[in-house]
C-alpha cells in the first residue's frame, strides 16, 4: 500500500420534519464521509460526527483536506489507523489547544480512523467487526433514538413495532411537555420495554433533580446527560443518590481519562463512546473494555449518517455480548436509511444481524445516488509509505 486515493464527501440531505435537541435544530441532515481507495481497489469509508453547529460539515472538511490529511500522509501510519490516531492526536493537541478546535479536530480523526479500519477489513476480506475482534458474533441489539418531543408517544410506539428493542425520546424543552411525553410513551409501548430520556446537557442541577424526582414512576432505563458535561462530579452523584435516576452519558468525553475516570466519579451506569466524536473504532473498543470491567453497560452513541451507524453497530459486535444496545437515529434521513437498509431488513425482536460482506458491506452505490445533496467534494492523493513523504497533491 504506497498510495492512497482519498475523497471527502459533504453531503446535506434535505429533511421533511426537522430534527430537534434541547441546544439546537436541525433543518437538513449533514454528513461529512471520508472514501479511501488503496491502489488494489479496496475502498474503506468513514464518517466524521457534523451536526452542529449547522455550518459544521463543510469547516470539518476543510480541516481534514488541510491539515489533518496531509499530516497523517506525513506520518507513514496510514495502514496503522488506532496508532496512527493517538500519533495525530499528540500532534495535533497544541494546535486544538491553540485554536480551541478541540472537538472538530477530535471528530476529523476519529472518522479518518474508522475509514482507515474499514479499509483494513476489506483488505482482509472479514467484516468490519471479525476485523477489529476474531470471533465476534453479528447479532447487535438496537433501540431507536432522537425521538421529537412533537408526537413523541405515537413514535415511540412506532419504534417499537419497527422491532427495536427500546426507544429514547428528547426531553430539556418544556418541562410539563417533556412529563407527559414520558408518561405517554410509558403507555403506548408498555411496562417493561426500555424507554430512555435524553436531556441534551440542558437542565440546572436543581431542575434536574426536580424533573428526575417527577418521573421517577415511568421507570425510564436511563436519564442521558441530565446537566452540562462540565458540571461537577458532585451534581451527578447528587441526583442519582436523590432520585434513583440511572444516568448515561459519554458523547461529550474527549479523553481515554474521562471514560476511565468519570463513570465512578459520576455514578455512570451507561457509557456512550460516539466513533465518530472521538477515538474511532479502537477507542471506542478500549471503552468497552473499561465498561466491561466497571460492570456498566456500553453503548455506543451514534446520531449522525449511514456509514457511522454501520461503523457502531459493528464496534458493539466487536465489543463482545453483554449489556446494552446501539443507538439508531428514528428521525428522517434518507441517505442513512438507503445506506443501511439491507442491515435493518434484518431487525427482529430488539436486534439486527450484520452483513457478512467486507468492511461495513456495500456503500458505493448508495451514496451516489445522493450526489443530487453534495455540497463538497475533494480528492486528494496521499502518499502512503513511512519514507519519501512525497507532497500531497490534488
Ligand atoms: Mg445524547
Amino acid at each position: 500500500m504506497s498510495r492512497l486515493s482519498v475523497r471527502i464527501l459533504v453531503h446535506r440531505i434535505p429533511i421533511d420534519i426537522p430534527v430537534r435537541t434541547s441546544f439546537g435544530t436541525m433543518l437538513n441532515r449533514p454528513s461529512v464521509l471520508l472514501r479511501i481507495e488503496d491502489e488494489d481497489g479496496h475502498v474503506g469509508w468513514g464518517e466524521v460526527w457534523c451536526n452542529y453547529p449547522a455550518v459544521g460539515a463543510e469547516h470539518r472538511a476543510r480541516l481534514l483536506e488541510s491539515v489533518i490529511l496531509p499530516l497523517a500522509s506525513e506520518t507513514g501510519l496510514l495502514g496503522e489507523p488506532a496508532r496512527l490516531w493517538g500519533v495525530l492526536s499528540e500532534r495535533l493537541r497544541v494546535l486544538a489547544i491553540q485554536t480551541g478546535e478541540t472537538g472538530p479536530i477530535s471528530q476529523c480523526l476519529a472518522g479518518l480512523e474508522c475509514a482507515l479500519q474499514d479499509l483494513a477489513a476489506r483488505r482482509r476480506k472479514l467484516p468490519l467487526h471479525r476485523f477489529l475482534a476474531a470471533g465476534s458474533g453479528n447479532d447487535v441489539g438496537v433501540y431507536a433514538s432522537g425521538i421529537n418531543p412533537s408526537g413523541a408517544p405515537e413514535t415511540a410506539a412506532r419504534a417499537i413495532a419497527a422491532g427495536y428493542a427500546g426507544c429514547k425520546i428528547k426531553v430539556g424543552f418544556d418541562a410539563a411537555l417533556d412529563r407527559s411525553n414520558l408518561h405517554e410513551a410509558r403507555g403506548a409501548i408498555g411496562e417493561g420495554v426500555p424507554l430512555m430520556a435524553d436531556a441534551n446537557q440542558a437542565w440546572t442541577i436543581e431542575e434536574a433533580v426536580a424533573f428526575a424526582a417527577d418521573v421517577r414512576e415511568v421507570g425510564l432505563t436511563w436519564l442521558e446527560e441530565p446537566i452540562a458535561h462540565d458540571e461537577p462530579d458532585e451534581y451527578w452523584m447528587r441526583l442519582a443518590a436523590e432520585t434513583g435516576a440511572r444516568l448515561a452519558a459519554g458523547e461529550n468525553f474527549t479523553s481515554l481519562a474521562d471514560f476511565a475516570a468519570l463513570p465512578a466519579r459520576r455514578a455512570l451506569r451507561y457509557l456512550q463512546p460516539d466513533v465518530g466524536k472521538w477515538g474511532g473504532l479502537g477507542m471506542a473498543l478500549e471503552v468497552a473494555g473499561m465498561a466491561r470491567a466497571a460492570g456498566i453497560a456500553f453503548c455506543p452513541h451514534w446520531l449522525g449518517g449511514g456509514v457511522g451507524l454501520l461503523a457502531s453497530l459493528h464496534v458493539k459486535a466487536a465489543a463482545g455480548a453483554g449489556e446494552g444496545f446501539v443507538e439508531v437515529d428514528f428521525n428522517e434521513n434518507p441517505m442513512r436509511s438507503r445506506l443501511t437498509e439491507d442491515t435493518f431488513r434484518t431487525l427482529s425482536g430488539g436486534r439486527l444481524k450484520l452483513s457478512p460482506k467486507a468492511g461495513i458491506g456495500e456503500c458505493e452505490a448508495a451514496v451516489a445516488e445522493f450526489d443530487d445533496c453534495l455540497v463538497l467534494r475533494k480528492d486528494i492523493l496521499l502518499n502512503a509509505l513511512p519514507a519519501g513523504r512525497e507532497a500531497v497533491g490534488d
